[in-house]
């Protein structure tokens, strides 16, 4: 700071403006001119800022003070023979050129210049400067200020400014942009839109059942799964389009100027992209996600557009799953009556509206009825009779599928029991219930059904628990530890709607279950003609190669049933034998069976 007042003094002096004040406090006018060119001297010479005077015409070195020479390293000799290009880098002389022709007379002050010294290296410099009659010589006094620390500051400052910026901008696992950009680039998008009319999609995708995921294998393996899934959907895009982390299972993304056809076409690709399972360590973990897309026009904000997709990909899931929808007006109400419906579900368990249909399995062999197997029924106050599939999916997606799950549990089993009580010839009967993935989740599953099983006068073997076969292949390591804590209290664990998921043999191999169900689209296929009779005949087959029981769903004519007789299938289900009944249907049922 003191080199910096001084030199500064040091170049008013230089200026004259100093001198006209010392002049006027002086004696005789020549006397005061060699003071001030004295004191001139020796504040330029003894400055400790580096200094020196060039002639403008040819850029030589006129004059340079003893800290210049000490910072530039060259000799008061080497500075003799050099003009001003000389510790430049050849990059700037231009502009130096035509700084040196722009000067004026006043005292300049400059920065962002660089200065070569001896050694080669490269300082910044700040320049103060002025116009002055050196011996005659139009020439410029040059007082030089080093600020190569300085800018070096105040570009890790800036740096980490950005840094900040884009923390606050992006999400820190996997790198992506977070909802905040992705709004705002949404936002700016919409007003281009505006001028271009040319329309922007936005896609909200979500992965099917990753809480189970991070419960299954612990979140270390969740977060590596989400930086692969952020990896694969960047590599399906364009530089210029933005996939951000919205949620913590949750990606949304922005294609500019784009139209439905080829909004599609990247929707499909990162589909397919995100099917092929991931290896993580020892695990492969199966990804399906559920998507939503939302065009726009130009009108309404980001966040209405966002939340259309988001809608969307709601209706994405309430149909399947593992799929894409268009987002539609009627999406809304949609979407709105299925949160209704939720919230009316909660109360459905405690007032009594749930209630249980039972449908037999036929021995094929005997044709004796050997099991039943409970399904759902929902008596809604309005909507009338509502069918497990417009509301277990629903509940599936939260932990209403638990008590939901243990009612029936608990209804099915005491009915049995009942059933079980009511005739000796029934004492062996067996029963049937669907099991949803979450509800294994529940570490007192175990005990609890224990206990039913005890106090309902059961035997564990007499129990079966259905699980569909493309949920069990959601996060297949904890699902078989789970099935076998299960399967060593002795219920039998069956495979429901098998050949609709992916299991390969090597899967079934490992799973701890019982009973194959073969899916109905196979029973179907028997009337059909000899290709998909084969194939219904190989299913039955490699579930006997699996020392597995099989049972046929959704058999609706005698030829269906007859076929899988002769092919040796154990079980049959189906219209053709009896529809689900109610508690009196069954029991009428039974006494005719006698
Ligand atoms: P599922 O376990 O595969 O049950 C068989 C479904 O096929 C039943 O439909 C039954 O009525 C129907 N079905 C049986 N035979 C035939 C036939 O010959 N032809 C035709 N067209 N259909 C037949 P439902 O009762 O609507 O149940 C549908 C699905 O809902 C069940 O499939 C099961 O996955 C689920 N579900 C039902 N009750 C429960 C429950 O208490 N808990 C859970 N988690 N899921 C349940
Ligand atoms: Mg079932
Ligand atoms: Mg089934």
């Amino acid at each position: 700071m003191l080199e910096q007042v001084v030199g500064i003094a040091a170049g008013l002096l230089v200026a004259g403006i100093v001198a006209a004040i010392v002049l006027r406090r002086m004696g005789a006018v020549e006397a005061r001119a060699a003071e001030v060119s004295r004191g001139y001297r020796l504040l330029f010479e003894n400055n400790p800022a580096p200094m020196f005077v060039y002639e403008k015409r040819t850029l030589r070195f006129l004059a340079v003070n003893e800290a210049a020479l000490a910072y530039y390293g060259f000799t008061r000799d080497e500075f003799a023979t050099m003009t001003l290009i000389d510790i430049r880098p050849v990059e700037d002389v231009p502009a130096l050129m035509k700084n040196v022709a722009d000067s004026h007379d006043r005292l300049e002050r400059s920065t962002g210049w660089r200065h070569r010294l001896k050694d080669g290296s490269l300082r910044e410099v700040e320049i103060t400067s002025h116009s002055i009659d050196f011996e005659g010589r139009d020439a410029r006094h040059v007082m030089v200020t080093d600020v190569t620390e300085k800018a070096r500051a105040i570009k890790a400052r800036d740096a980490l400014a950005d840094r900040l910026t884009h923390q606050s901008l992006h999400d820190g696992l996997t790198g992506l942009a977070n909802r905040t950009l992705l709004l705002d680039r949404i936002e700016h998008a919409i007003a281009r839109t505006q001028r271009s009319k040319s329309p922007l999609a936005v896609m909200f995708f979500d992965i099917d059942g990753f809480k189970r995921v991070n419960e299954a294998f612990g979140s270390a393996v969740g977060d590596l799964l989400l930086m692969k899934i952020a990896d694969r959907m960047r590599r399906e895009l364009r530089p210029e389009d933005t996939v951000a982390r919205v949620g913590a299972d949750e990606f949304g993304i922005l294609l500019e100027d784009t139209e439905l056809a080829r909004t599609k076409s990247v929707a499909d690709r990162i589909f397919s992209a995100i099917r092929t399972p991931v290896d993580i360590g020892d695990e492969t973990v199966k990804v399906r996600m559920s998507a939503g897309i939302a065009f726009n026009n130009g009108s309404g904000t980001g966040q209405e557009l966002l939340r259309q997709a988001d809608v969307a990909r709601q209706a994405a899931k309430d149909r399947g799953r593992d799929r894409y929808e268009l987002f539609e007006p009627g999406m809304q109400e949609v979407v709105l009556k299925r949160a209704r419906l939720l919230t009316e579900l909660e109360k459905a368990v405690s007032n009594q509206e749930l209630r249980l249909v039972y449908q037999p399995i036929i021995s094929l062999s005997s044709s004796q009825i050997t099991s039943l197997e409970g399904l759902v029924r929902w008596d809604h106050p309005k909507d009338g009779v509502v069918m497990p599939e417009d509301f277990i999916p629903l509940a599936e997606e939260t932990e209403l599928i638990c008590t939901v799950g243990s009612w029936v549990l608990e209804e099915a089993l005491q009915q049995t029991g009942r059933w079980r009580a009511d005739s000796a010839r029934l004492s062996n009967l067996a029963v049937s219930v669907n099991v949803s993935p979450r509800q294994l989740q529940d570490p007192k599953m175990d005990q609890e059904i224990a206990r039913m099983i005890s106090v309902n006068g059961l035997e564990a073997g007499n129990v079966t628990l259905e699980i569909t076969e493309t949920r069990l292949l959601e996060d297949f390591a904890w699902t078989v530890r789970k099935l076998q804590e299960l399967r060593d209290l002795g219920v039998k664990i069956a495979i429901d709607d098998f050949g609709t998921g992916y299991s390969s043999l090597s899967y079934l191999q490992r799973l701890p279950v019982d009973i194959l169900k073969i899916d109905k689209s196979f029973v179907d296929g028997i009337t059909k003609g000899p290709e998909e009779a084969a194939l219904a005949q190989g299913i039955v087959r490699l579930g006997h190669s699996l020392n597995l029981l099989t049972v046929a769903e959704g058999i609706e004519h005698e030829d269906q049933a007859d076929a899988l007789r002769e092919w040796g299938c154990d079980y049959g289900q189906g219209f053709f034998f009896s529809k689900p009944l109610d508690v009196p249907g069954v029991a009428d049922m039974l006494a005719n069976a006698s």
